[in-house]
């Protein structure tokens, strides 16, 4: 059989280190601290509003956008935490994850020959988006193990061409919280520009040590350029069910459904219904920040007389490790051997780097219960 010719749109994707990470965890039988998901399981309640939701009659499509209380719930959440107010029916559309969040708002917007700005090292999902719509990827690479972002290096990258700024915070895989002052930096910047922001802002509510999460959506300006996206998945320790959202002024978020319509028409009805109910208490998601803070601290002082040097992460269930007194080996290397010989996965950093920079990082999850955390920790001290 002669196979069709054509030209791959992303010729040189290797396999996410996630897949990697996790499919060599499972057959070495390690400990998985690798891909960013929770072992234990989501709040009982949160399961009852599904149990509730599949028995009533919501098994057709939903509207496009998500039904309108979700919307509602979701509008109220981003007042409630930032003070920023969006319309729920014009300016918020439920998506399959942050991931279909992203991917819709770069495919909304960014033409072949558009440069997007990323900041490195960045989540996996921008730079294939990019690339797929014909634009072209500009890296700044965050500088040294503390992850500093140089805001006059990103201003000297834009350019004419220049579509979109994507940004995380808090930052997965690095930790860091931006500041208010950066997002005041950032506002300033793009003031007066056609320049668009993707905030990525899944991990919202996991900020720790008495920080804020500054979300685009509090300062005015900047929330006027932005499509904030959100991860429900992250939120609540169910990442398996993909659901997250956009909120947009509503000229962008036009512009976003008219993608979001061919791409998915709309989302899982019956967790809508559940994911509304559950939104009514926000304790639900206002907590979350202590849980996991002590999740954090629970792993970073049982690992505080071991060979690893860190410094507490601020944000996101991630927690970088810096091995350089240890070896000097590779950061895949040494995540390699770890799972291997010693029976724990981690993410090496320098796969999401510029130019695969290697800082002798590894990137540990501590979204997990006590045990596993305590069977990290004994792993970890040996080594
Ligand atoms: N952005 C970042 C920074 C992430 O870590 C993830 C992984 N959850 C996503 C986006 C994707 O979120 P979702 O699983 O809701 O698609
Ligand atoms: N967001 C998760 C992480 O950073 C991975 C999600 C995925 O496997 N694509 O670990």
């Amino acid at each position: 059989m002669v196979q069709p010719s054509f030209n791959s749109k992303l010729p040189e994707l290797p396999e996410s280190i996630f897949t990697t990470m996790s499919m060599m965890a499972k057959t070495e039988n390690a400990l998985n601290l690798s891909q960013g998901f929770p072992d234990f399981p989501p709040d009982a309640k949160l399961l009852d509003c599904v149990h509730e939701a599949m028995r009533k009659d919501y098994h057709q499509y939903a509207p496009l956008g998500g039904i309108y209380p979700l919307r509602e719930q979701i509008a109220e959440k981003i007042e409630r935490c930032y003070g920023a107010s969006y319309h729920p029916q014009k300016e918020i559309t439920v998506t399959v994850g942050a991931t279909q969040a992203i991917f819709t708002a770069i495919t909304a917007f960014v033409y072949p020959g558009d440069e997007v700005i990323v900041l490195k090292p960045a989540y996996d999902c921008y730079e294939p988006t990019i690339v797929a719509n014909g634009g072209r990827p500009v890296l700044v690479q965050m500088k040294g193990k503390e992850h500093q972002v140089d805001w006059d290096e990103v201003a000297g990258c834009i350019t004419s061409k220049t579509r979109m700024i994507i940004i995380n915070t808090p930052h997965n895989p690095s930790g860091r919280v931006f500041s208010r002052e950066e997002m005041q930096l950032l506002e300033n910047m793009l003031k007066g520009t056609d320049i668009l922001l993707v905030s990525d802002e899944v991990y919202e509510h996991l900020v720790f040590d008495g920080l804020q999460h500054e979300s685009a959506s509090r300062f005015p300006d900047l929330a006027s350029r932005s499509l904030v996206c959100a991860s429900f998945g992250k939120t609540f320790h169910v990442t398996g069910w993909k659901m997250g959202y956009c909120a947009a002024p509503e000229y962008l978020m036009k512009e976003f459904q008219k993608i979001h319509e061919f791409a998915v028409f709309c989302v899982n009805h019956p967790l809508q219904h559940a994911l509304t109910a559950y939104l009514k208490n926000p304790e639900h998601y206002l907590g979350l920040g202590k849980f996991f803070e002590k999740k954090r601290n629970l792993f970073i002082e049982g690992i505080a007389n071991s060979r690893f040097k860190l410094e507490p992460t601020q944000g996101t269930y991630f927690q970088l490790l810096d091995y350089s007194e240890i070896s000097e080996e590779s950061d895949v290397q040494m995540a390699e051997r770890l799972t291997k010989d010693y029976g724990i996965a981690s993410i090496p950093i320098s796969v999401f780097n510029k130019d695969l920079v290697d800082n002798r990082q590894l990137r540990f999850c501590f979204a997990k219960k006590e045990e596993t955390l305590n069977k990290a920790i004994d792993i970890l001290l040996k080594i």
